[in-house]
């Protein structure tokens, strides 16, 4: 019997995500309910609709494995646009939100509206604060995405959502509810725990804190995700830290967005990559990610040491107003604060460039130290008067690293692909938010040869996949997840560039999301096929 399929992909050279020898083959992919089957080239099916993809590479759809969407559509409404297709465009059919130690659950009842409030300043809206998984899906069931949204469960929101923005220890009953809270998100289906510690309020937990926690994720097999507490000059201890929560807890270890960044730190993957193969080699499960730029970025309030975030965004607020105050910042920069990472301290004012500044777009894309000098001014006022008039809500871009760096932490072999993309609406975003995945697949796959194709793909589905607990997802297999992109291995470049960061990406034919398109010849369809994956 001939089979007959919704849709056909015929002639194309299928990269299957996988790691085998031959990930890469000929083969036509059939669509069925959802469900892929691989064909022999020319094998006879029948079907609605059938697309000539030869000479284009059909691949898992991308898993973009350290996003922060967690409530991108549930803001476009105020903003009037799709932020979601920056990640389809690129080929992502999956995001993983809830990074960094910020997700949108879970939170006792009575903290939501305060939370609600606070998490204008990191999601850039009123995207709602939730108390579980369940509710969290719920309301993306109701606007619904063009692709799917997994979701870890940030530590730092624990927090909030049980002791508030706070500079203290948890009591040992704050810390049981918050393991409570979590064990009943994981057990929903969130993908694991995340941290940020570099982050108020995350910043404030000791590690033992931490330790306690990853143990409720190592109890679901789901890991521990981290944004380590120093990525510059203390990298090293800040990942050692990472290790022995691991150890202690029993959790697989996943870094994110491994970098060693500031001037100090240059050069230091050249331990830290060591260190984690050693590790893995003992027979630890430790993984990284990693975004193809040497810039970061995040918010302006992560540049001040953590007590000026003590008692949350209007305590911010007032000690920002207070010259006295504003000196105490000054010197913490200049001289640091043992436990803090300093980022201008590690590198300077004049490397911290203005993304987002909503009232104030005569700032976005010039440095603090560029705005100082043209106002005559002292850049830490600067950088506090800009918080103020914005209430906290600015992100910036930070040249912080050197691409040897970068280039070392892609080609490690446990290393999966991350945009750590931070939408927003208008600005000037990091280019990784539209260009991450063509990025490695064109400049560093294609032109450089830092990777082969299988191996990029890989990285991008099947790794990320398994790492993250997506079944049925990130490989070509008969029976699969009808999660697919088609593009063109000669051609696909990123677009975005730091001066015009939401340029799309050239060489992406077609994206699918659970059998439907969601792109079409580069364009998208409008289709919203997209679901929040329980793992
Ligand atoms: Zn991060």
């Amino acid at each position: 019997m001939i089979p007959h399929f919704d849709l056909l992909l015929r002639g194309g050279l299928v990269v299957d995500g996988t790691a085998a020898p031959d990930a890469a083959r000929s083969a036509d992919v059939g669509v069925l309910a959802g469900r892929l089957t691989l064909l022999p080239p020319g094998a006879p099916a029948g079907s609605r609709h059938t697309e000539d993809v030869t000479g284009l590479v059909v691949a898992p759809g991308f898993i973009d494995v350290h996003t922060h969407s967690d409530g991108v559509t549930l803001i476009d409404g105020e903003v009037g646009g799709d932020m979601v297709q920056a990640a389809v465009l690129q080929g992502v059919t999956t995001e993983i939100c809830g990074n960094c130690g910020s997700s949108l659950f879970p939170a006792l009842p009575e903290r939501l509206a305060a939370m609600r409030a606070e998490s204008r300043v990191y999601f850039g809206g009123d995207v709602g604060m939730y108390e579980g998984f369940a509710e969290f899906a719920a309301a993306h069931a109701a606007v619904p995405r063009a692709n799917h949204l997994a979701s870890l469960v940030g530590h730092g929101t624990l927090r909030a959502g049980v002791i508030g923005p706070v500079d203290r220890a948890a009591t040992p009953g704050e810390l049981e509810t918050m393991c409570a809270l979590l064990d009943r998100a994981l057990s929903a289906g969130a993908a694991g725990l995340s941290s940020g510690l570099i982050y108020t309020p995350g910043t404030y937990a000791s590690t033992d804190e931490v330790v306690a926690l990853a143990a409720v994720a190592a109890g679901h097999g789901k890991p521990y995700v981290t944004h380590l507490r120093d990525e510059m000059s203390r990298v090293e201890e800040a990942l050692e830290e990472a290790v022995e929560i691991a150890r202690r807890s029993g959790a697989p270890l996943h870094v994110s967005h491994h970098k060693t960044a500031g001037k100090y730190a240059w050069g230091r993957t050249e331990r830290t990559l060591p260190r984690i193969a050693g590790l893995r080699a003992e027979g630890m499960d430790v993984t990284c990610d990693v975004y193809p730029y040497t810039a970061g970025s995040t918010a302006l309030g992560a540049m001040l040491p953590p007590w000026a975030s003590d008692g949350g965004v209007s305590a911010l607020m007032a000690r920002l107003a207070d010259p006295g105050q504003r000196d105490r910042m000054r010197r913490a920069i200049a001289e640091g604060v043992p436990g803090w990472e300093n980022t201008v301290g590690n590198g300077g004012w004049d490397r911290i460039s203005i993304a987002c500044a909503p009232r104030h777009p005569e700032t976005e894309g010039h440095t603090i130290a560029e705005l100082a000098a043209t106002r005559g001014q002292d850049p830490l006022d600067v950088a506090a008067a800009l918080l103020v008039a914005e209430r906290g809500e600015v992100t910036i871009i930070s040249h912080s690293m050197i691409e040897d760096d970068v280039r070392r932490v892609l080609a490690a072999p446990y290393s999966m692909i991350g945009s750590d993309g931070v939408p927003k609406p208008g600005g000037r975003p990091h280019p990784r938010w539209a260009g991450t995945f063509p990025r490695v697949l064109g400049h560093y796959t294609r032109e450089l040869g830092l990777l082969d194709l299988e191996t990029a793909v890989h990285k991008m589905t099947g790794m990320a996949a398994a790492r993250f607990g997506l079944t049925g997802r990130g490989v070509i297999s008969d029976g699969a997840h009808a999660d697919l992109v088609v593009f063109d291995p000669g051609s696909i470049a990123d677009g975005a560039t730091f001066a015009a960061p939401l340029v799309p990406p050239t060489g992406v034919h077609s994206v699918i999301v659970a059998g439907e398109s969601v792109v079409r010849d580069g364009a998208q369809t409008g289709a919203r096929p997209g679901t929040v994956l329980a793992t």
